[in-house]
């Protein structure tokens, strides 16, 4: 009984775990789509492309600007 309980608690905490980083990811995604607004407003960085693994997400901004971006940062820090 006690392991059933546990086990259902893990899976919860998976699954919200789970919602949470999609959540997370969609936000980068969505804050990634703004940017590239204004990039291409710009025309600066239109041929700079790179991948985020963490993020799962095509940048075409500067991968080290990337890195200290707060969800960026919190998606990492989330999967471990
Ligand atoms: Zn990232």
């Amino acid at each position: 009984m006690r392991s059933y309980q546990h086990l259902k608690a893990m899976t919860s905490f998976v699954g919200e775990t789970k919602r949470k980083l999609y959540s997370l990811k969609k936000a980068a995604r969505d804050q990634q789509k703004e940017l590239e607004k204004t990039m291409d407003a710009q025309k600066t960085l239109a041929d700079t492309s790179s991948y985020c693994r963490v993020c799962e997400l095509d940048l075409r901004s500067d991968p080290k600007e990337h890195e200290d971006n707060e969800i960026h940062n919190v998606i990492s820090g989330s999967i471990c």
